[in-house]
C-alpha cells in the first residue's frame, strides 16, 4: 500500500509529489519544480527515506531542482529516454525560450513502458504516454495515478511546443488512462486532483 501527497512548489507552481511506502517509509519524489527545502521538511516530517528522484518528464518546470534534490538526498535520477536529452539542453527543456538556461544532471537510468518502480513494498506501473512531450510518463498504483503534464482536472497536456503530438496525446489518454478503474483518483503536474470517472466523462478535450 502506497501513500501519495501532493504540494504545489517553484516559479511554475508544479505539483511536488511524493508517494511512499507506510510501513518501510521508503519514498520516491516525483518531479523537483524548487522549493526544495520544503521538500525536505516534507520527507523530515514523516520520517520517510527518499529511494529516487523520477521526472515525469523534461520540461524545464518539472526539472529546475534536480541537482539540488539529487545531491541533498544522494538519489539516482530516474527519466524516459525520449526525454532524457532534455536534461542537458536548455532549448529542448524550453527554458531557454524564458530566457533561462535550466540544466539538470543527466540521468542515473530510464523508466519504459511496461516497467514497474519499486518503493518499499508497494509497486507502481510505468507507462509510457507520448504527445506533451515524447517520452512523458504516467505512473500507476491501484487507487491513484500520477499523470504528469499528459491529464489535468478538465485540461490535456499543450502539444504546441516542438517535440509535442497531440493526435499521441490523446490517443494515449484514451487507451491508458481512461481504461484505468474510474474510481483511480489522478494526481497531476499542475492543479487539482481528479479522477479517472470524471474525466471520461466530463474533460472537454478528449472523451472517452
Ligand atoms: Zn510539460
Ligand atoms: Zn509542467
Amino acid at each position: 500500500m502506497l501513500n501519495v501527497e501532493s504540494q504545489v512548489a517553484g516559479p511554475f507552481a508544479v505539483n511536488s509529489l511524493i508517494v511512499w511506502c507506510e510501513r518501510t517509509r521508503q519514498a520516491a519524489i516525483f518531479d523537483a519544480p524548487g522549493e526544495t527545502e520544503t521538500l525536505i521538511e516534507r520527507i523530515a516530517a514523516r520520517g520517510l527515506h527518499p529511494v529516487c528522484l523520477v521526472n515525469t518528464h523534461g520540461h524545464c518546470d518539472h526539472i529546475l531542482a534536480n541537482r539540488e534534490v539529487k545531491e541533498h538526498f544522494g538519489i539516482p535520477l530516474l527519466i524516459h529516454p525520449l526525454d532524457r536529452p532534455m536534461l542537458t539542453d536548455p532549448a529542448r527543456n524550453l527554458s531557454l525560450y524564458l530566457g533561462e538556461s535550466v540544466l539538470s544532471p543527466d540521468a542515473d537510468g530510464t523508466l519504459a513502458d511496461g516497467d514497474t518502480l519499486t518503493v518499499g513494498e508497494g509497486e507502481l506501473v510505468v507507462k509510457h504516454v507520448p504527445g506533451h512531450s515524447p517520452g512523458s510518463l504516467v505512473f500507476y498504483h491501484p487507487g491513484f495515478i500520477i499523470s504528469g503534464d499528459t491529464l489535468f482536472a478538465g485540461g490535456i497536456g499543450r502539444t504546441d511546443f516542438p517535440d509535442s503530438c497531440e493526435r499521441d496525446l490523446l490517443e494515449a489518454i484514451r487507451v491508458k488512462l481512461y481504461t484505468l478503474p474510474g474510481e483511480t483518483v489522478v494526481y497531476p503536474g499542475h492543479g487539482p486532483t481528479t479522477t479517472i470517472r470524471e474525466e471520461r466523462q466530463s474533460n472537454p478535450f478528449v472523451r472517452a
